[in-house]
């Protein structure tokens, strides 16, 4: 007998839901991630993003089938080669068919998967939820079919303080749904549950809808413990696409592109940046006050986008404060996967390197030549990693506080 104080079960997620039965050739099942590939490469958070859906992915795109070979973990994937240029209307128009029974529709909140997610919301006739930081779907024994948002706010960033802050309200969406969700052929309803992530997550709003959703999925902290850890190998297969629009004038309309901008290094994504330069522990003196750790870790960033890089962190210093949670790369923050990585003050610990992906060059400043970041290094310079850091700005003519020149004594 259960003790009356027992915890209670935690909700069924997207895993526990039972194996659809649908003898098509598409995907089925509770979610799906969408992933928009560019000359066969996955943008960034498409692992993520595959992981939240359960490990089922449609990739669409210019080398879709590339793509969706490259997909790790191993996945039930899908694919469709668009060709080159992005048409996100057209696009949409062509997926619905393929999406329009399953629950969740989850891509990754990259500048192509926001481009994308709104439209094909509009064109399932579905809400979308923008920027979660985890979304899942969940069995219910039933209830109401109105989409409620409850309003937990907590304010976790610098400067907002430590406190904590909890109001509840409810709001119903325009969604006429009146089924209690979608329910699953067990005759249960689906629930689909988001953490909304606003004001560069400081704010957390969960929202629950009960009813079908496109959602968005921004990159961050996130347990590497929940990455389903393979198989065989991915089960690949094309698109089966039945439902193509008969003319072009069956197709909504699709911006013009007029020209394509390289992204700026300082404000893109980390894990579509092609160099990083990360920076750790030693690039601090031992007890030197916070502004000018911080101060540190601002030149490291204005350094690497003089040099066309972007910057990342260690979790030490993004616990420290001294660089933003959204820089963290490792297991628990951001996962990259770029051709240069230059590692300075890293000790190259296993939950930091694990969010590496396989650069093509390491380079690591560090004074302990057989750290582990040096030994995986194709090039380790033994040095301190702060003098090389100001010695880099002076070079590239860029400023820098004069405080930050004092010597290091250690
Ligand atoms: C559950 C869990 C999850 C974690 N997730 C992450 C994660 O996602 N990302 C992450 O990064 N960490 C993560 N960590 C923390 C991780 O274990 C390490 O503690 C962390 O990566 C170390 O950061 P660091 O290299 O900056 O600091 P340290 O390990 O302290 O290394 C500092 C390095 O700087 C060098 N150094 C010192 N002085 C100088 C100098 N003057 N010039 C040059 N070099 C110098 C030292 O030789 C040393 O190698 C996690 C830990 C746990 C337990």
């Amino acid at each position: 007998m259960t003790a009356p104080d027992a915890a209670p079960e935690p909700p069924p997620r997207a895993g526990d839901l039972p194996e659809a039965t649908s003898t098509r050739a598409g995907p089925a099942g509770p979610a799906v991630a969408v992933l928009v590939a560019r000359s066969g490469r996955l943008p960034g958070g498409a692992r993520d993003a595959v992981v939240e859906a359960g490990g089922q992915a449609i990739v669409v795109g210019d080398g879709a089938r590339e793509g969706a070979a490259s997909l790790t973990p191993p996945v039930r994937a899908w694919w469709y080669d668009t060709g080159v240029g992005f048409r996100p209307a057209a696009m949409a128009a062509l997926l619905a068919p393929a999406l329009e029974d399953i629950p969740l529709v989850v891509l990754p909140a990259t500048p192509d998967g926001r481009d994308l997610a709104p439209r094909l919301a509009a064109v399932l006739d579905r809400p979308l939820l923008a920027g979660a930081s985890e979304v899942a779907v969940e069995l219910v024994g039933g209830g109401g079919g109105e989409i409620a948002v409850e309003i937990a706010v907590e304010f976790v960033g610098e400067g907002v303080g430590k406190s904590t802050s909890t109001s509840t309200s409810k709001s119903t969406s325009t969604s006429t749904s009146t089924s209690g969700g979608s329910p699953d052929r067990t005759g249960m309803t689906v629930r689909v549950r988001a953490s909304l992530s606003r004001l560069d997550d400081r704010v957390l709003v969960p929202a629950t809808a009960a009813v079908p959703v496109v959602a968005t999925l921004v990159p961050g902290p996130r347990d590497a413990a929940t990455v389903p850890n393979g198989g065989p190998g991915a089960d690949i297969r094309p698109l089966p696409v039945t439902a193509r629009p008969a003319t072009e004038a069956a197709v909504p309309a699709d911006p013009e592109v007029l020209a394509v901008l390289a992204a700026d290094p300082a404000t893109m994504a980390l894990d579509d940046a092609r160099r990083v330069m990360g920076g750790g522990a030693g690039l601090v003196r031992p007890g030197e006050e916070p502004g000018r750790a911080a101060a540190a870790f601002d030149l490291l960033a204005d350094v690497a986008s003089a040099l066309g890089a972007s910057a990342g962190a260690t979790r030490v210093a993004t616990d420290a404060g001294w660089a933003p949670t959204w820089r963290q790369i490792g297991t628990t923050g951001v996962s990259i996967d770029p051709d240069l990585y230059v590692a300075f003050g890293i000790s190259g610990a296993i939950q930091h390197v694990g969010g590496l992906g396989s650069p093509r060059h390491v380079v690591s400043v560090n004074t302990d030549s057989s750290c582990p970041m040096t030994a995986m290094a194709s090039l380790g310079l033994v040095t301190d990693a702060r003098a090389l850091l100001v010695e880099l700005a002076r070079r590239l003519g860029r400023p820098f506080p004069p405080a930050l020149e004092e010597a290091h004594d250690g």
